[in-house]
């Protein structure tokens, strides 16, 4: 079967959420992927900052092999070992004490605005479930989440949104200060938005809130969704920050691409959670798990946080050179290897062209190239692609 055959057959048969380039990868290894017609890729966007440590890891393979052929999924009994285990790890290497188990990073937040909600309900007064959330924010596409994020394209349609969250300009304390009412239960932000435009925020920002949120007891819910698992350079996004929030999600690369979501939080909030409150039939599986505890030792035991903060820098640098020669680039911006490089032209064209010269890049927020390669990306890779992206670019201007 061929790549148009394939897309042919997609077309009557999946829907249609996603707008999608005719790229049927059949086979990743590392940085590398290929299509059902052999050809190769170079893998620049990671299924979405999915696969942080390449296509394929040995490590992570290997651990779904064994643990397949052991036990696929139980539900309902005590926590599986390797359940237990990931969560121990994930406490170890974070604020949190307990973590909670799910499938996807919608559902990671679901938990998250339920827990703050319950909490704020337990501890502090019924009429408290306000969540304030960001402008250009993502953080799913469940009914809850879609209410969550702040993009009214997102939103579009599935009204009657879920009440309870109030939108304010991101990276902009003020603005949160001025939505504050006695309603309000939580702040729930990306450290650095994704979805948005890769959007970094001035470094006094989120200690700044989180010294609101102290103030006027409010839960600082960070969703590490697409900026944990070692994205910046540290395990999470708001190491970079010096700051802890009290309930963090993850989800994407925590199992190296095996679907998984987590969400995590300081034990006094954890506490509102108690049987019957909250539950996932196939959270915390014991596949997901395992491909869990691999990915992390892995990122962990590899030295991959240190080599990602100067590989990172690499790949900005480049970047940012390159975008001097031309004049639609209008900023290169990022932490670790979450790097945007803003436009002042639509980006769409160059990610076909980049489609058709065998690189795989993506575009967010319409105009921002975004590069989230896997942290194993090499700088003979680094430079390839930017030998890629200037053969384009070099087009484009033209
Ligand atoms: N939060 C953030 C910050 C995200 O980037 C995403 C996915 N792009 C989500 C939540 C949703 O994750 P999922 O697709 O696994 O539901």
């Amino acid at each position: 079967m061929t790549n148009h055959q394939w897309v042919e057959r997609s077309d009557r048969v999946i829907m249609k959420t996603y707008g999608r380039y005719p790229i049927v990868p059949v086979r990743g290894e590392g940085c590398r992927l290929w299509d059902a017609d052999g050809k190769e890729y170079l893998d620049f966007l990671a299924g979405v900052a999915v696969n942080n440590l390449g296509h394929c890891h040995p490590k992570v393979v290997q651990a779904i092999q064994e643990q397949a052929a052991r036990l696929i999924h139980c539900s309902n009994y005590y926590q599986i070992p390797q359940q237990i285990e990931l969560a121990e790890l994930l406490c170890a290497h974070s604020f949190a004490d307990r973590v909670f188990f799910c499938n996807s990073g919608a559902e990671a937040n679901e938990a998250a605005i339920k827990l703050a909600r319950k909490y704020s309900r337990d501890t502090k007064g019924a009429e408290r479930f306000e969540i304030i959330t960001a402008t250009d924010s993502f953080h799913g596409r469940t009914l809850a989440t879609v209410s969550a994020t702040g993009q009214e394209k997102i939103q579009r349609f599935f009204d009657p949104l879920l009440h309870g969250f109030t939108h304010v300009p991101f990276n902009d304390v003020a603005a949160i200060e001025a939505a504050i009412r006695p309603t309000t239960c939580a702040v729930m932000l990306e450290p650095i938005q994704g979805e948005g435009g890769v959007n970094v925020p001035d470094a006094a920002y989120l200690p700044a809130v989180r010294e609101l949120c102290d103030r006027h007891g409010l839960l600082l819910i960070l969703d590490e969704v697409q900026t944990g698992i070692g994205r910046t350079g540290t395990l999470f996004a708001h190491e970079q920050f010096g700051i802890t929030p009290d309930i963090m999600t993850l989800a994407k690369a925590l199992a190296g691409g095996a679907p998984i979501g987590a969400m995590l939080a300081r034990e006094e909030v954890a506490a509102a959670f108690v049987p019957g409150t909250h539950g996932s039939t196939f959270g915390g599986n014991p596949l997901m798990t395992a491909a869990a505890i691999a990915t992390l030792r892995t990122i962990l035991e590899e030295g991959l946080l240190n080599r990602t903060e100067e590989i990172g820098e690499y790949l900005l640098g480049e970047l940012d050179t390159l975008g001097k020669n031309y004049s639609f680039v209008r900023e290169v911006r990022g932490i670790g290897l979450m790097i945007g490089m803003a436009l002042t032209i639509p980006a769409g064209d160059i990610v076909k062209k980049g489609h058709e010269r065998g690189l795989l890049l993506n575009v967010t927020h319409d105009t921002v190239l975004r590069f989230v390669p896997p942290l194993v990306v090499t700088k003979q890779e680094i430079n390839r692609m930017i030998e890629l992206l200037d053969g384009i670019f070099a087009e484009v201007a033209v």
